[in-house]
């Protein structure tokens, strides 16, 4: 399977080399801030929420007191990976995670990666394992040492995955990716942790998959046990993939198709949750977010399309 999605990969570049791709010179930053202004966010690009914050958000779910007549706090954190805080425009109103977490009376706040908020420049890349790892650790790369892709993290700060495990606060956790680059391939990022959990018996399963849907299909099996992990990681890789091979940018009618693939799987895995038996008297908190945007066909850097990132949460912090 690996082998072939890198044969996948070398094709797709090909027209890249050859100059097909061109970059959007119409993704200025001037339409990246008109677009992002027709999508309902709560809080301005200027306020943005650190996303470092989310830790925060999801340990005090955890360690506060389960509201009446609820039995047991869970929590899932379903990331759109490489996906634009501009692409929400693509939301559609029919099987999309966000559209149903919104109407359902979510929050929507913009959040910024980077380790500084626009236009600072950022101190860490705009990329998969530095974003990831703010969110999980609550901390930035001057803490962490991820400052990109393709570096081990030490155990000195663990992911919440880990650290409620070990701390008993809840008893399972799953993380769920199709990046072997997280935990598989040398120098993954939580390649030390991964050994450390399976070392000391910490009961969180580290699930890589195939393709996207397959993903979406681990997390959901696991939500449909009866005793289903109580905190769930899970990325869905539509928008990077799409992004990395045709463009980040929302003029890209392929970059769209990458997002409602993740909003599709997002709507699936959240149905999956409300038809939990014991679904009214869990305590959900629900989370959807991104790690990092893109502009051409990467990022790392400091443009406000690869910064902003969004929160859509069904709690109020
Ligand atoms: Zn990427």
């Amino acid at each position: 399977m690996k082998f072939f999605s890198k044969i996948l990969s070398v094709f797709l570049m090909i027209p890249a080399l050859f100059g097909l791709y061109t970059n959007d010179a119409e993704d200025t930053e001037a339409a990246y801030r008109e677009k992002t202004a027709q999508v309902a966010y709560e809080n301005t690009i200027e306020t943005a929420i650190p996303q470092t914050e989310l830790y925060d958000i999801i340990s005090d779910h955890f360690n506060s007191p389960l509201p009446e007549g609820k039995t047991e706090k869970k929590a899932i954190v379903i990331g759109y990976d490489g996906c634009r805080a501009d692409a929400l425009t693509f939301v559609e109103d029919s099987y999309s995670g966000i559209n149903k977490m919104l109407s359902g009376g979510a929050s929507l706040n913009y959040a910024y990666c980077g380790g500084v908020n626009y236009p600072a420049e950022n101190t860490q890349d705009t990329s998969t394992a530095p974003g990831w790892c703010s969110v999980l650790t609550g901390e930035w790369a001057d803490k962490t040492g991820i400052t990109g892709n393709g570096i081990t993290k030490t155990l000195e700060y663990k992911t919440l995955m880990t650290s409620l495990v070990e701390e008993k606060v809840i008893d399972s956790a799953s993380f769920i990716t199709i990046w072997d680059g997280h935990f598989e391939a040398d120098n993954s990022t939580y390649k030390l942790e991964k050994e450390y959990c399976e070392e000391n018996g910490i009961d969180v399963d580290f699930s890589l998959n195939a393709t996207n849907t397959i993903a979406a299909g681990a997390a959901i099996k696991d939500i449909k046990k009866a005793d289903c992990s109580d905190f769930i990681f899970a990325i869905y890789e539509g928008t990077d993939g799409a992004g990395h091979a045709f463009g980040f940018s929302t003029n890209n009618p392929i970059y769209q198709a990458g997002f409602r693939v993740n909003d599709i799987l997002a709507y699936r895995t959240l149905e999956a949750i409300e038809s939990r038996e014991t679904y009214e008297s869990e305590d959900w908190l629900i989370i959807i977010t991104s790690d990092h945007g893109g502009i051409n066909t990467d990022h790392g850097g400091p443009s406000i399309q690869e910064r902003m990132v969004f929160i859509v949460s069904n709690k109020n912090f």
